[in-house]
């Protein structure tokens, strides 16, 4: 067994669509970044990279690299579980927490889990999707950006 765990941050613009573990979310701004800015996804892949031992997300798919312009992250989270399989590697679970003052989480948490582990090819049961806000404070309470934290367990 081994553990490894993400955190991603992505400024939140006007202009954006936001996309959060693969879901597109009606609300007034987006997330900024190379590829579709999935915070949520990011932080899950870095996590299980970091469990496999196989440095982060940067290093397998640059955002320098045009290739992953304005890309769909849940291709980032199968190649990511592609990767991990041809080690020899499963995926035990993946526990996550979605850092955002706005818009709510909840309603939209149940189609997270379906759709990031439908990506990474694993039952429902083994992802888990939280959320919070910072009570107004810092930076995300402000709502200038949205952080994402992942903790995944492979064998
Ligand atoms: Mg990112």
């Amino acid at each position: 067994m081994r553990v490894g765990q993400g955190y991603d941050v992505h400024k939140l613009v006007e202009g954006r669509k936001l996309v959060l573990g693969g879901i597109t979310i009606p609300f007034k701004k987006g997330l900024l970044g190379h590829s579709d800015a999935d915070v949520l996804v990011h932080a899950i892949c870095d996590a299980l990279l970091g469990a496999a031992g196989m440095g982060d997300i940067g290093l397998h798919f640059p955002d320098t690299s045009p290739e992953f312009k304005d890309f769909c992250s849940l291709n980032l989270l199968k190649e990511t579980c592609r990767m991990l399989s041809e080690k020899g590697y499963s995926i035990v679970n993946i526990d996550s927490t979605i850092f955002a003052q706005a818009p709510k989480i909840a309603p939209y948490r149940e189609q997270m889990v379906d759709t990031v582990s439908d990506s990474a090819g694993i039952s429902g049961d083994r992802v888990n999707i939280k959320a919070t806000t910072t009570e107004g404070l810092g930076m995300i309470g402000k709502g200038e950006g949205i952080a994402a934290m992942s903790v995944a367990l492979i064998e």
